[in-house]
């Protein structure tokens, strides 16, 4: 009991307080009694003897009370002095420094320096001192009764207490002692042994060839052993109380350390990849474990950082890749790139695909002569120098790849659903390659320029939802074979169809851009007459003066032009030139209209009505003699903007014509909001009504709701008599316009007919 007995001496434990306590306290108070009752038989009987002796008894047992109460200092204070002052009385009593009592004393002393310790024996002994000295003064005037050895048996009794006390402390002592050796024994044994284990542990730690770091719960660094220090280039001085993630773990992006934080907030294991950095900025990979470090409660009061450098191993595996995946001449993808990408561009089996790709194969014309004439060698480098080339002009999204030998492959991603316009696209884009080709070559070591022309295969890819990379490839194989077969320099599509449509519409374009810079363009003007022949104006017709194939006709260049922007620079151009015309006088002398037939694209650009507006006034045409011609496509995108323009045109004083009437859809239902002043009746309206009765009905239809709006109609297409007899009877103030009363001519002509006098 630590609080009960606090400045009991180092060398003896609590335990063995208690036992002599306890021992000394049953012996005096036994002894005591003992001794008080054979005092009884003593004569002549000393009643201050008996009842000095019981006193001790008393006391002893007093002690034997404290001790059941667990108070052991209270005891042992009992015991020692409150038998001293019973001894020091007995012995006063009983001849003092002649008396057998004083024997009592150095047991007593003895004793207390057992029990009490050093300070409270000091006491003690001081105090027998001091009543010694009593007892020598005493003895000189001999104030003290003469001793008395008249009870034997007291006397042995007094002596086997003082004989036992002695013993058991003795005994009790020497067996605490004894235990007490062995426990320091193997508690030493047991020192060692841990000492010896967490040495082990140490020794692993430290000499472990994979970096370990330690962190407190913040990152902050407490420990890392010598790999760590040996792989950073860091001293441990210097790493110790930073940031890890400061001095390490540079390579983690931020989501990733988020990922790290998440992970180990929740007790568990992360383990990852880190490009991390040396103290000199060389960056090394490393995996990575970071563990939490529980203590015997379960808390978690530290982290543990397991690298493992595995920079090596990363090189070797991205050198593996790239042996696998790219040429070792050109340094360009190979092939298995392009498999692999025309595997990912599939999309999802069994979908349609969403957009459309092109692959190209190029392969060099005469390539073979080439390395034959200048060796292998040049060869290699001309094929260096032309993957530098093409891929100087590939777009970033795209790839280009080295097949084999002198055979290059080019993906194009995501031309569009349209397969005709992405057949357009792979083909310029075969053309820019070949014209990449064609500028000279140069080689180093080679004084000659080199110049190789280049056949190119197409396919369009995924064709169908299981199109694969083999199928593509093989078609594009097919397409070259067949564009080196036609004499090399071209490219030929597997889609032959689509190829010549394709090429045909490409050419068109790329030329009709050239044509209007270079005046290719004319007017043509197709009179329209009214019924009593008397002819109103006429209609402009663009045409085109190709210079190899003659004169062609809208019907194939318009639909190409209005795919593009195109169509807005043409109409530009037949607008200018259709208002110059219609600044002629004739026109004015003879108020003859000119109708300009206007896209959608070109009437949708913002700038448009000011445009014509100027055209008008540079030009000094009337406004009010032109009539712009438009279809129902133009009004249906968004009706409000079309009718606000429609009506700005009107402020004008320029017409608006609802051209191809009748083919369009609900054109009724448009007629009453629009504000224009002429619809044209579609000519396959007009060819029809005289023999068809539905197309006939249609046309009466037609002609009474223009009459009930008050609209001029014209009537389109008119070849022959009847037809214009059909349209006169119903509509007589109806206008012809048709092979019957005049075939467009050009415009020098039509004017002409006019030069001379009516
Ligand atoms: P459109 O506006 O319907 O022009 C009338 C077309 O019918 C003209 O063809 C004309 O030659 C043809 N035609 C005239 N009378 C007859 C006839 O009795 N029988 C037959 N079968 N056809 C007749 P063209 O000149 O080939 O023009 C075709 C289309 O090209 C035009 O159809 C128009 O949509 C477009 N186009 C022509 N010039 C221009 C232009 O300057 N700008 C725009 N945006 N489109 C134009
Ligand atoms: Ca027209
Ligand atoms: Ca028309």
């Amino acid at each position: 009991m630590p609080a009960v007995v606090p400045s009991s001496p180092p060398e003896r434990d609590d335990a063995t307080t208690e036992q002599l306590v306890r021992v000394g306290a049953w012996t005096v108070m036994l002894a005591g009694t003992t001794i008080a009752a054979l005092l009884l038989l003593d004569r002549p009987l000393s009643w201050t003897q008996v009842l000095l002796n019981l006193g001790a008894g008393a006391m002893g047992g007093l002690a034997v009370f404290l001790g059941h109460l667990q108070r052991w200092r209270q005891a042992a204070l009992v015991l020692i002095w409150g038998v001293w002052a019973m001894v020091s009385v007995v012995a006063a009593n009983n001849g003092g420094l002649r008396g057998p009592n004083l024997l009592n004393f150095p047991v007593l002393i003895v004793f207390s320096g057992w029990i009490l310790g050093a300070r409270p024996t000091l006491l003690l002994t001081g105090a027998t001192g001091g009543l010694f000295l009593f007892f020598v003064w005493a003895d000189l005037y001999d104030w003290l009764p003469p001793a008395r050895y008249s009870n034997r048996l007291a006397y042995v009794a007094y002596l086997g207490a003082i004989l036992a006390v002695t013993a058991a402390a003795t005994l009790l002592s020497r067996r605490s002692y004894l235990r007490r050796v062995q426990e320091a024994r193997l508690t030493a044994t047991n020192l060692a042994a841990v000492d010896a284990e967490l040495r082990k542990l140490q020794r692993a730690v430290e000499q472990s060839p994979e970096s370990i770091v330690i962190t407190d719960l913040e990152g902050r660094i407490e420990y890392v052993n010598a790999a760590f220090l040996s792989r950073t280039g860091y001293a441990r001085d210097e790493a110790l109380g930073q940031l890890s993630a400061q001095i390490s773990s540079n390579g983690l992006a931020p989501a990733q350390r988020q990922g790290l934080c998440d992970t180990l907030a929740r007790g568990d294991n992360w383990a990852g990849e880190q490009v991390n950095r040396r103290k000199d900025g060389a960056e090394i990979t490393e995996a990575v474990v970071v563990a939490p470090i529980r203590q015997t409660d379960g808390r978690v009061s530290h982290y543990v950082e397991l690298k493992q450098d595995i920079t090596e191993r990363k090189r070797a595996a991205d050198e593996i890749h790239r042996l696998a995946h790219f040429d070792g001449l050109t340094s360009l993808p190979n092939r298995s790139t392009l498999m692999e990408r025309l595997h990912v561009l599939r999309g999802r089996a069994g979908r349609p695909p969403s957009t459309q790709h092109a692959l190209l194969l190029l392969d060099l014309d005469r390539f073979t002569t080439f390395n034959d004439a200048r060796g292998s060698e040049m060869g290699d480098r001309l094929l260096c120098a032309v993957a530098l080339r093409l891929s100087e002009i590939l777009p970033p999204q795209d790839l280009l790849v080295r097949v084999a030998g002198d055979e290059f492959a080019v993906v194009l991603h995501g031309l569009g659903v349209d397969a005709s316009l992405a057949g357009r696209h792979a083909l310029a884009f075969a053309e820019k390659l070949q014209a990449a080709l064609l500028r000279p070559l140069r080689l180093e070591g080679d004084a000659q320029d080199a110049q190789l022309g280049a056949s190119v295969g197409i396919t369009l890819y995924p064709q169908t939802s299981d199109d694969g990379a083999h199928d593509a490839l093989r078609r594009a194989g097919t397409a070259l074979h067949r564009a080196k077969q036609a004499g090399g320099g071209r490219a030929a599509f597997f889609e032959q169809g689509m190829g010549e449509a394709a090429e045909q519409r490409f050419r068109v374009e790329r030329e009709l851009r050239h044509a209007i810079g270079a005046g290719e363009l004319r007017l043509h003007l197709q009179s329209q007459v009214d019924v009593s022949g008397q002819v109103t104006g006429a209609e402009v017709l663009v045409r085109w003066q190709h210079p190899r194939d003659g004169l062609v006709a809208p019907g194939v260049f318009i639909p190409v032009a209005e795919e593009s922007d195109l169509i807005v620079s043409l109409g530009e151009w037949v607008l200018a030139h259709a208002c110059a015309l219609l600044a002629q006088p004739v026109f004015r002398e003879r108020r003859l209209r000119l109708s300009v037939n206007l896209s959608a694209r070109q009437f949708r650009q913002a700038g448009f009505v000011g445009q014509l507006r100027a055209v008008l006034a540079a030009t000094g045409a009337d406004p009010r003699l032109l009539t712009l011609e438009v279809t129902e496509g133009l009004v249906i995108d968004d009706f409000d903007d079309a009718v606000a323009k429609m009506r700005s045109l009107a402020a004008l004083g320029v017409d608006m014509s609802l051209d191809d009437f009748g083919t369009g859809y609900s054109s009724l239902a448009y007629l009453k909001r629009l504000p224009i002043q002429e619809i044209k009746i579609d000519r396959s309206f007009v060819h029809e009504a005289p023999t068809n009765a539905d197309d006939g009905v249609l046309v009466e239809g037609i002609l009474s709701v223009a009459r009930h709006f008050g609209l001029r109609v014209v009537a389109e297409g008119v070849e022959t008599q009847a037809q214009a007899d059909f349209l006169r009877q119903r509509a007589p103030d109806i206008v012809y316009q048709g092979y019957l009363f005049g075939r467009p001519e050009p415009d020098a002509q039509w004017l002409a007919r006019w030069a001379q006098p009516a």
